[in-house]
């Protein structure tokens, strides 16, 4: 589907397209590391563009708006007089950007009328219609890439945009509504993003990320995430004089990964299939350690995974006689699915507000988790739209203008649609 008549709404699309661009263009990488270690925000260069990002909300009106110490950007404002009884809505999407791939100095470049062609871009980064249908259907669009040489930041530095915009057009025509919340949040590319949310300032009980991809793709499932650590103890010994008293734990960790099924790995699935996926291995003869992802989205798919690397590090010990191997289990995040489903009216107003829009919803499945599904967990439930970025963590990602466009019409219809519910 082409939504190319949607950039036409020059009053949406040029705020849209001038605020996108400064965004991408200040330095929010954050550092996995530090946010492991407890440290928020993990790096200080997201202070510094939530405090603008803080600036620009006053610069709108909003008064009630604050950046936090671990620096989230908390807005309120108030219901519309004679609507204070509608149900508080709040919008998020996160300041920060991956760092597995160079995100400082970014230049965007904006392919206006976009036609079609492979896009050729520094450093030998070429975006491939060919191999990409929906930068195909992206002809006459206009399209945002980096130079490449580095990400672009459409996630979700477009979701920050289309909240922005959105929040900017509901004030400029008074269009009535309840009360709104916006939250942009640090380091969610980290895992950590919900770490230090400020629970008790939120007056909503329910919210909507914008922090997805193809226009019409909302999201109201994501992984169960389980993290397992299996521990392989050994026994060291000279190697002149190992037979047959040394047990290597290098050997029981190899072992293990070797073990796991080779058809439930990230690289061999996709859609709903769960996986296996080993994160890092380390060690030497004494002591080795595997740190395994394990992904599904059905519970009891996920007990199968957690009984099957019990018994796989069974099977290494009978293999490994003398060596020990000690599995340790710990939750990541749950799929928000239930959650939602109890509350439906949150995802009914988000599909209700796409098709108001002409855009028809597709309901994707995440193969991985979000701030969402954090905050579901903690008793908000929080689908994720769309924001028309593509390819993101890469520096092949792009984003386009129209499907922004989209995105910020779905949220002021979201807007609209709450302010009729008493
Ligand atoms: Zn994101």
């Amino acid at each position: 589907m082409n939504y190319t008549n949607h950039i036409s709404k020059a009053d949406i699309a040029e705020p849209l397209l001038e605020r996108f661009l400064s965004y991408v263009s200040i330095w929010t990488t954050s550092d996995s590391a530090a946010a492991d270690s407890g440290v928020q925000p993990s790096t200080e260069q997201q202070r510094v563009f939530a405090k603008s990002l803080e600036a620009e909300l006053k610069k709108l009106g909003v008064t009630d708006v604050t950046v936090t110490e671990h620096a989230y950007v908390c807005a309120r404002i108030p219901a519309t007089k004679g609507l204070e009884s509608v149900p508080p809505v709040c919008f998020l999407a996160h300041i920060d950007t991956v760092d597995e791939v160079d995100g400082k100095n970014v230049k965007p470049q904006v392919h206006k009328n976009y036609d079609g062609a492979a896009i050729k871009l520094n450093g030998g980064t070429v975006l491939e219609p060919s191999k990409d249908k929906f930068l195909a259907e992206a002809s006459g669009d206009t399209i945002i890439t980096s130079d490449g040489t580095t990400l672009l930041g459409a996630d979700d530095k477009a979701g920050i945009a289309v909240i922005m915009t959105g929040i900017a057009e509901i004030i400029a025509k008074n269009i009535p509504h309840g009360e709104l919340e916006i939250v942009f949040s640090p380091d969610e590319e980290t895992g950590h993003g919900m770490d230090n949310v400020p629970l008790d300032w939120f007056h909503s009980k329910q919210c909507y990320t914008f922090d997805g991809g193809h226009a019409g793709e909302i999201e109201i499932e994501c992984f169960n995430a389980y993290k397992a650590e299996i521990d392989f103890a050994g026994r060291a010994m000279h190697t002149g004089t190992a037979r047959p008293d040394m047990v290597n734990a290098i050997s029981m960790a190899s072992s293990f990964v070797q073990m796991l099924p080779p058809a439930e790995k990230p690289e061999t699935t996709d859609c709903r299939q769960g996986f296996y996926a080993p994160m890092e291995i380390s060690g030497h003869i004494e002591s080795a350690k595997v740190v395994l992802f394990l992904r599904d989205f059905e519970a009891d798919g996920m007990e199968r995974r957690i009984n099957t690397v019990k018994q796989l590090a069974s099977a290494v010990e009978a293999q490994f006689p003398g060596g020990r191997a000690n599995v340790k289990i710990t939750q990541q995040y749950l799929n928000m699915f239930q959650k939602i489903q109890e509350n439906p009216l949150v995802a009914d107003m988000l599909k209700k507000a796409l098709l108001n829009t002409g855009i028809e919803p597709k309901l994707v499945p995440i193969r991985g988790g979000t701030d969402g599904s954090r905050l579901t967990e903690l008793g908000l439930p929080t689908p994720n739209v769309f924001t028309g970025g593509h390819n993101f963590h890469s520096k092949s990602e792009w984003a386009s203008l129209a499907q922004m466009v989209c995105a910020e019409e779905v949220l002021v219809e979201l807007v609209k649609l709450w302010a009729k519910e008493r």
